[in-house]
């Protein structure tokens, strides 16, 4: 799997801010935000990036200088979007299982918003009545994802209102003259098959009559990309081209009225991030030596929470001869980054770049037995600059009471 930078200057990067660090390429963020905005031009659409992915300013404001929208999972991310310069109407809080205060937090800022449950509902109806148009989320019990833990719209989910409850649904929207500018949802994470964004569209449709004021679709994220050489990107053409025909074929729907909004996440940061560490000791292990690097799920917990798969290369020795390596981190825990690994050999202080690490490495870190959260690095214009300082002794500190 090529990485988009050299190896040269993964090894300038390592020497210039110590390891590990996570690495970033703009311009490959770039590339696929411009696949997404192609792909989709046969629609009226609109882009938000699900900045959970990576929240790190730099990245965001890049994200905001190539014309993406940004969607947030909190009222902490919503700040950190309106702090970047995004324009209230550029943002969009995509809420679950919050407090009501947060969505009234984020009307006073003025974001778009999408409501998750019948309670928040009914609370935003009796506060705001007509005066605020609002999204909400459905849950169409559909099945999709790359597995259980990262699915998100099947029948016991707990995200979205669940489409069978539409009766109550329109109560509410009723009683209170809601204004329902936005129908949305999400189904999961890593989604491959085309089908699920067309299926998830129907839907929708099927819930657009009882909508009159309706003007988004809003279909989520969940992209795939390739994180296994052998695997492919979902097609997102054909999902542009599907949803297209969707729109043509249905006797109602017209996509000169209705926007379709997406919520990439992983699609756009994924692939454009790198996590790069060096390693630390070698076990010789019954013909499969360990290579026990300096990072653990302290740093990306993936493989241990999702059994995810990131591929590793040793970029100080890219010609040496091939062995079987386990990947290990440096945490008092198990935590394995590959089991059996075929990788250049490896020697003590080599550096291991793990590849598909900006969408929910850095994000999901820790201080997990003490250790300091990495530095982030940004390449830009083919220059490296430190985007967040490793963190020091006094960090750990800061908080505790003493
Ligand atoms: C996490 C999330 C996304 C992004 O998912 P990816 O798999 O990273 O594309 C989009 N929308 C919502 C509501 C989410 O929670």
């Amino acid at each position: 799997m090529q990485s988009s930078l050299p190896n040269e200057q993964f090894l300038q990067i390592a020497k210039e801010f110590g390891t590990p660090v996570y690495v970033y390429h703009a311009e490959k963020i770039k590339t696929q935000y411009e696949k997404l905005v192609n792909a989709f031009s046969v629609l009226d659409t609109k882009f938000f990036y699900a900045c959970k992915a990576l929240t790190n300013i730099n990245v965001l404001r890049y994200i905001k200088s190539i014309g993406c929208n940004i969607d947030c999972s909190s009222i902490n991310e919503v700040k950190l979007a309106l702090h970047a310069g995004f324009e209230p109407r550029n943002v969009l809080y995509t809420s679950n299982g919050i407090a009501f205060d947060e969505i009234e937090e984020a009307v006073s800022y003025g974001v778009n918003v999408n409501i998750d449950s019948l309670s928040n509902l009914e609370k935003f109806g009796k506060k705001f009545g007509h005066n605020y148009p609002v999204g909400i989320r459905i849950r169409p019990n559909i099945m999709a994802g790359g597995n259980i833990k990262i699915s998100t719209g099947h029948s016991k989910s707990k995200f979205g209102i669940p489409v069978e409850q539409l009766d109550e649904l329109k109560r509410i929207v009723k009683e209170n003259n809601i204004h329902i500018r936005t129908l949305h949802l999400h189904t999961g994470s890593e989604i491959k098959e085309v089908d699920v964004f067309i299926k998830g569209m129907e839907v929708l449709f099927e819930l657009m009559p009882h909508f009159p004021e309706l003007e988004v679709l809003d279909l989520g994220g969940g992209f795939k990309v390739p994180y296994h050489p052998h695997e492919k990107e979902i097609d997102v053409v054909a999902i542009g081209a599907g949803l297209k025909k969707a729109f043509d074929e249905h006797p109602t729907a017209d996509h000169k009225k209705l926007q379709v909004w997406f919520e990439p996440g992983k699609f756009l940061v994924c692939e454009a991030g790198y996590l790069l560490t060096q390693v630390n000791v070698l076990k010789a292990n019954n013909g499969v030596t360990i290579a026990g690097v300096n990072t653990g799920l302290n740093h990306l917990i993936r493989p241990m929470m999702y059994d995810a798969y990131h591929h590793i290369t040793n970029i100080s020795n890219p010609a040496g001869a091939e062995q079987h390596y386990m990947v290990t981190g440096y945490i008092c825990e198990t935590d394995t980054f590959a089991d059996d690994r075929l990788l250049n050999e490896v020697r003590e202080g080599d550096c291991l770049l793990f590849h598909n690490a900006g969408a929910y490495g850095f994000e999901m870190s820790s201080n997990y037995n003490s250790r300091y959260k990495p530095a982030e690095v940004l390449v830009k214009d083919g220059g490296a600059q430190l985007i967040r300082k490793r963190e020091e002794w006094d960090d750990l500190l800061k908080n505790q009471v003493i």
